[in-house]
This record gives structure tokens, C-alpha cells and sequence, in this order.
């Protein structure tokens, strides 16, 4: 415990180190049961004679915030944590100046203003469309015990030391393998294992753009792409989508005027809007990024999600220079707590990443790496893909019949050939942002489309995901939001 003492002070020492123990408990830094140090070794390593600790502790003990066990030792009492103390304390009243800078900054955390929106339902019964992710109830659970536990019991601290930051190399080999199984040619050597595919889109911008900078990207796209450039003060350059995704049409004059230093795109069942790029446009988007030498970065987030349709090569796969960063990630066809995604590149790219990646985190948890790679094989991987598609495209179908069935004429949505997301648009001006909290008092909530789009200025669109539901659950949803949006509709009207 490094207790910072003031030896000039007239304040007795004993007192000190009481009321800096008291600080701690109040403000709960000090956890209820958790041992204080030895008198005896507090005292040496302040400097201070063991009497001194000892009072103090007495007084603590005396104010009912310490207590003596039998054998020996004192230990933090169970007393309830008083935080008022802390709320007068923070903002505090003169924060230094240097803060003034971050209260000015022009970005406001989107995926926080969805969150907070999520949370603020209280319906008893709610049912949510909102989240992001797919379906953890579907995660192997006892499977991946076993692995987790295996790797512990034939690994031991080789799975507890750092390990490589480039990622556990057999997980690698079995990440290579698996794109190359999907068509996507990919040498372990350039792979690089991320702490969640967010991970590997911030290294990618940080290597690649500086503030002030302009990237290319879909509008809508994902929340956490847009906040991620707003953060770090890059321009988001709009290209529209419709349902064949980007529209790559649009792109070579944006790329003659605006001069962007990399391309965004989610090629697959984007979010928010499910679109899912075409053949020919993905052709012209890799011979632009050629022709114009520009980077592009595709995440892949849920390419293997596909319901209906042959699958569209990636881009990663139409690449014959190495313009292309592919970026994946476990999160979505498996569960989002393990933290593991990856991106693919190679030659001095991939080095740059490697660095970066290093100073960022280090390395993705090495224990967490081994336990996936015990878990998962090529085989696992299509088994557990082949069940999630099934489970999802029924969801999908059973929510887009509900639509069908509930929804007021005027609503348009589309079919959603993948992923998880249905998009959907009100009819006139009606903002979904306004609807939300209509639809969240009758027992149901989505995500308000302007998220996705980096102004918000976009407000008649919805995102709904139909995987994380049983089908009566999305059926009895469907059903509350169309008629709330019937009764929205009828009093915007009156
Ligand atoms: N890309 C897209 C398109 C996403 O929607 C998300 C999360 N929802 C991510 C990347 C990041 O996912 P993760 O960090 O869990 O891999």
C-alpha cells in the first residue's frame, strides 16, 4: 500500500495514514473483506514505526471501519460505501485546464447514446430488437468449458504467459484455414489476431490516417467505425447504399475531390441495412482503389451469415496488389465476450499493424486464444455456422412474416438475404427517434437509425435484429411495434 505521507505537515503521521485507510473504504477502492497490510510490513515500507501503524489502525478500528479477525490480521469491515462523498468531489469544481480541451471536443460517443437509450426501458416485459449481436444462448457453453478447462490442465502457464503479439500461432494456422475454406487465401503469417474486429478497424485508421483526414465510407454504417473517426477527428466522406450495398458509382468523383486516405466497407449484410454489395461492384471498387492507390478496409463482420443467394467473393479475394485489409472477427458466430477478432494484410502492413497492436494492448489474451483454438476447428466452425444459419433464417422469416402482417401501410423494410438486421423505413417524415420512446413504453425497442449515419441528420429509418429472439418473442414484437406505430401514425394525422 503506497500511503503518500507529508513528513512536514503538522498533521501526527498516525493520523495520516488513518484518514488516507478511510478515503479508500469510503470511496470503496478498498473493498469490503480485503486484508490491509501487516502493521509490521506497513510500517517498513512507510518508514515509520510499527506503533504508528498500529494507532492507526485502532482508530480505524474504533470507527468501525476496520476489524481484527482471530488468527490475526485486520481486514476492511462490511460497512455500506458512502459515494455522495465522491459525487461532490467529481466534475471537481476547477478542473485543471488542460480538461477544457476534452468538455470542447466536437464528438459525442454515439454508442453510448445507444446504450443509455437501451437502458432507459423499464417496460416489465420488454423485447428488444436493439442490440447489435447475435444469439449467446447458442454459444457451446459446456463445450468450450471443457476446452478452457483442457487448456489449462495440458497447457498450464504456457496459455498464462503474454504470448506472440501477432496472435497464438496454431489459432493462426486455423483463422487462415478457415477463410481459405471460404475462398479467401490467407497465409497464418498474415494473420493477425485482434482484441475484437473494433480493435483491428481502430489500429487500421491509426496507421493509415492522421486528423484532419478523410475516409471513404458507407452511409449508414457501423455506430462504432463512425465514432471511432470522429474520435480521432477524421472526416467521414458519405457514399449512399442502396440494396447492392455501396454505390460504387459514386465513388471515383468522390475520390478525384476529396482525396481520402482509406475506404471503409462492410460488404456483407452491412450494418445497419443488411445490403449486401454486389459482384460487379465490388469488381470496380477493388480496380478504384487500384487505380487511385488507396487502401481499402472490409469488415467482414458476418460474410458467413448468408440465407439465401450464391455467395459474392470478398474483396480481400479480387486483390492482386494488397490493397485490401481484411478484418473478421468470432464475435457474431460465436459470442462477443471472447474478444477475438482478426485482420489479414501483409509485408510492411502487417508489421506496422503488429507494432501497433503491441503498443496498444500487447496482445489479445493468450488464455482466451488457446481456448478457442482447443475449441475450434475448421469442422466446429462450419458445424456451429451451419446451425446459427438455420436458427437465424427461421427468425428472419417468422420477423419478416410478422411485418408483413402487422406493420400500417407505408413501412418498407428490407429482406435481409444475411446477417442479422432487418432495416426498416417509417413512411413520410416520421423520425424514428421520436417513435422510440412510444414503442419502448408498449414493450418494445430497436436502434433509432440516425445513429448510423455520422450527422444524425437521418431519422426515418430503424434497425431491428431478428437473432437474438425465439420466434413467438419476435412475433408478439412485431406486433407491439406495429400497433404502437398505427397509433403514433393516427395521432400525428389528428
Ligand atoms: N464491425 C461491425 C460492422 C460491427 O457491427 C461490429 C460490432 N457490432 C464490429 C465490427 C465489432 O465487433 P467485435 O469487436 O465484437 O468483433
Amino acid at each position: 500500500m503506497r500511503i503518500p505521507l507529508d513528513r512536514e505537515s503538522s498533521t501526527p503521521i498516525y493520523h495520516q495514514i488513518r484518514l488516507f485507510i478511510q478515503d479508500q473504504i469510503s470511496s470503496g477502492k478498498l473493498a469490503p473483506e480485503v486484508r490491509l497490510p501487516a502493521s509490521r510490513e506497513l510500517a517498513r515500507n512507510l518508514g515509520v514505526s510499527r506503533l504508528t501503524v498500529t494507532n492507526a489502525y485502532a482508530e480505524l478500528e474504533a470507527q468501525g471501519l476496520v476489524y481484527t479477525k482471530q488468527g490475526g490480521g485486520t481486514y476492511v469491515a462490511s460497512i455500506p460505501v458512502d459515494y455522495s462523498a465522491l459525487i461532490g468531489k467529481y466534475p471537481a469544481a476547477n478542473p485543471p485546464a488542460w480538461q477544457n480541451q476534452l468538455l470542447t471536443s466536437s464528438w459525442e460517443s454515439a454508442s453510448q447514446g445507444l446504450d443509455q437509450m437501451i437502458a432507459s426501458a423499464t417496460h416489465p416485459d420488454l423485447i428488444s430488437f436493439a442490440e447489435g449481436g447475435g444469439d449467446s444462448s447458442l454459444f457451446p457453453l459446456d463445450d468450450f468449458r471443457k476446452a478452457l478447462h483442457n487448456v489449462l490442465r495440458q497447457k498450464g502457464r504456457a496459455a498464462l504467459s503474454y504470448g506472440d503479439s501477432a496472435g497464438y500461432a496454431p489459432l493462426r494456422n486455423t483463422i487462415a484455414q478457415i477463410l481459405t475454406n471460404q475462398g479467401i487465401p490467407a497465409h497464418p503469417d498474415h494473420v493477425l489476431v485482434t482484441t475484437g474486429s473494433q480493435q483491428a478497424l481502430g489500429m487500421v485508421v491509426r496507421l493509415l490516417t492522421r486528423p484532419g483526414d478523410s475516409v471513404l465510407i458507407e452511409s449508414p454504417t457501423h455506430m462504432g467505425f463512425i465514432v471511432l473517426c470522429h474520435s480521432s477527428d477524421i472526416n467521414m466522406i458519405e457514399v449512399p447504399v442502396d440494396e447492392e450495398g455501396m454505390k460504387v458509382d459514386r465513388v471515383e468523383e468522390l475520390l478525384c475531390r476529396v482525396n481520402p486516405k482509406l475506404i471503409y466497407t462492410v460488404p456483407n449484410f452491412q450494418n445497419p441495412t443488411g445490403a449486401c454489395l454486389s459482384s460487379i461492384r465490388r469488381r470496380k471498387l477493388v480496380a478504384l482503389a487500384e487505380k487511385y492507390n488507396l487502401p481499402i478496409l472490409e469488415d467482414d463482420f458476418v460474410g458467413d451469415l448468408r440465407y439465401k443467394g450464391i455467395a459474392q467473393p470478398a474483396l480481400k479475394a479480387l486483390d492482386r496488389n494488397g490493397s485490401v485489409i481484411y478484418v473478421g472477427t468470432f464475435s457474431k458466430m460465436l459470442i462477443p465476450c471472447l474478444r477475438i477478432g482478426f485482420l489479414v494484410a501483409a509485408d510492411v502492413v502487417y508489421e506496422r499493424l503488429r507494432d501497433i497492436k503491441h503498443n496498444s494492448d500487447v496482445t489479445t489474451s493468450n488464455l482466451m486464444q488457446h481456448a478457442l483454438d482447443a475449441y475450434i476447428t475448421v469442422g466446429r466452425y462450419q458445424a456451429s455456422l451451419r446451425k446459427a444459419r438455420f436458427i437465424f433464417n427461421q427468425r428472419r422469416g417468422v420477423m419478416i412474416n410478422a411485418l408483413s402482417h402487422y406493420m400500417p401501410a407505408g413501412v418498407r423494410w428490407n429482406n435481409a438475404l444475411g446477417g442479422l438486421y432487418i432495416w426498416l423505413q417509417l413512411p413520410g417524415k416520421l423520425s424514428a427517434d421520436e417513435f422510440y420512446a412510444i414503442a419502448a413504453k408498449t414493450g418494445v425497442i430497436y436502434a433509432p437509425g440516425s445513429f448510423f449515419f455520422p450527422n444524425r441528420d437521418t431519422h426515418s429509418f430503424l434497425r431491428l435484429n431478428f437473432t437474438r429472439n425465439p420466434p413467438c418473442v419476435i412475433e408478439e414484437g412485431i406486433k407491439r411495434l406495429g400497433n404502437a406505430l398505427k397509433e403514433f401514425l393516427s395521432k400525428q394525422v389528428n
